[in-house]
């Protein structure tokens, strides 16, 4: 086999090994119908099997209650921005949103097009260091619904415990640490997520969808762009991404065998862990730009003591076989993904580069 790079790209990112080989052996011809599953209808029987198992699979593994819809949507995490407020924000009602990075920005920005909108809370004056403290979430009955972005990519924190929100429907955006570890999802009445982290390559967006929210959803809306078309159609009204499903399908496997998402959990933390402890172990030559208590088990966002030496702990890493150890270019420093599928060896060997690159340069 081929050596295997230290991935820690953001997304799309790292898959599992065990997953893409089992791809490739069955990528010319897929359960001996002498054509590539990519090859097929989406209304063949043999794609029709890939599509449920996927559904059934998710459900399961999530613990997806049976009230909720599992939708396979394009158009990315992004588009999902647009969807929720134009099927669920109405002239009479207030979105509140939870600022908490740039992608909750991004999510407010499109629901500001179709109505009224709220803060529920922000940390953009801590440089989105934290997530906001359960009791500083505001938001009132009357409220279409509260979002929230579970797991902030680029500046590396994450929501440890989620707002109860009674009536008023809490969505959030999953997109990277969905799969990471247990959630309730029956707190919420929407969780969305681009596929390209933890469950599959791009292409793919998932939605879980309470399915009273459908029947309260706005009608005088495009046909793609309604959720009811999608969940009435078991996400095939049109050509889904036939082979980014298939590859989710192969990935919820691997999750499942790996035992599951509180065994993905504990691997998830010992993973961050060997990289926090090589930050907080620096004595200050490397610092950490999430606080202790909001830190992400999927992002770990640093820098280094200087910006000359940060250039050089770069390019240093590169060399050494680390890929996508830069910032994400709005904020810079450093970040390193450490999804799912990114294996315990890979963060262990960063780590110990840290401690060497730190000998060597202080
Ligand atoms: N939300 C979050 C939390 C993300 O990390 C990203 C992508 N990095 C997006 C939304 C946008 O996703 P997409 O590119 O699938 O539209």
């Amino acid at each position: 086999t081929t050596k295997r790079a230290y991935n820690f790209n953001a997304g799309p990112s790292a898959l599992p090994l065990e997953v893409l080989e089992k791809a490739q052996q069955e990528l010319v011809n897929f359960n001996n119908t002498g054509m590539a599953l990519m090859e097929m209808s989406h209304r063949s029987k043999d794609y029709e099997a890939v599509h449920n198992d996927a559904v059934a699979r998710l459900k399961a593994l999530f613990s997806i209650p049976d009230n909720y819809e599992v939708l396979f949507l394009q158009g990315g995490a992004s588009l999902q921005f647009t969807m929720i407020p134009m099927n669920f924000l109405t002239p009479e009602t207030t979105a509140s949103y939870v600022l908490t990075g740039s992608w909750s920005e991004k999510a407010l920005k499109e629901a500001k097009l179709f109505g009224q909108t709220a803060q529920a809370a922000s940390t953009k004056e801590n440089n989105y260091r934290n997530i906001p403290s359960l009791e500083e979430i505001k938001f009132n009955d009357t409220d279409a619904y509260v979002h929230i972005t579970s797991n902030n990519t680029i500046y590396g924190t994450q929501w440890k415990e989620f707002p109860t929100t009674g009536e008023v429907t809490l969505v959030a955006d999953m997109s990277s640490d969905i799969l990471s570890r247990p959630v309730d999802v029956s707190k919420f009445g929407i969780i969305y997520a681009g596929a390209q982290k933890n469950l599959g390559p791009s292409g793919v967006t998932v939605v879980i969808i309470r399915k009273d929210l459908l029947e309260k959803a706005n009608t005088n809306i495009p046909t793609m762009l309604k959720y009811t078309t999608h969940a009435d159609a078991n996400s095939l009204y049109n050509t889904p991404p036939t082979f980014g499903i298939y590859m989710l399908g192969e990935v919820l496997k691997w999750v499942e065998n790996k035992g599951g998402l509180e065994a993905i959990e504990k691997q998830n933390e010992e993973k961050a862990k060997v990289i926090y402890d090589a930050i907080d172990n620096s004595n200050g030559f490397y610092y950490g730009h999430a606080t202790p208590e909001s830190r992400s088990l999927m992002n770990i966002t640093f820098r280094v003591t200087d910006e000359e030496l940060e250039k050089k702990f770069l390019a240093e890493a590169k060399e050494a076989g680390f890929v996508g150890l830069n910032g994400h270019r709005s904020v810079g420093g450093c970040r390193a993904s450490t999804y799912n599928a990114v294996p315990f060896e890979a963060c262990q060997a960063l780590a110990n580069f840290m401690v060497e690159f730190q000998k060597n340069n202080q």
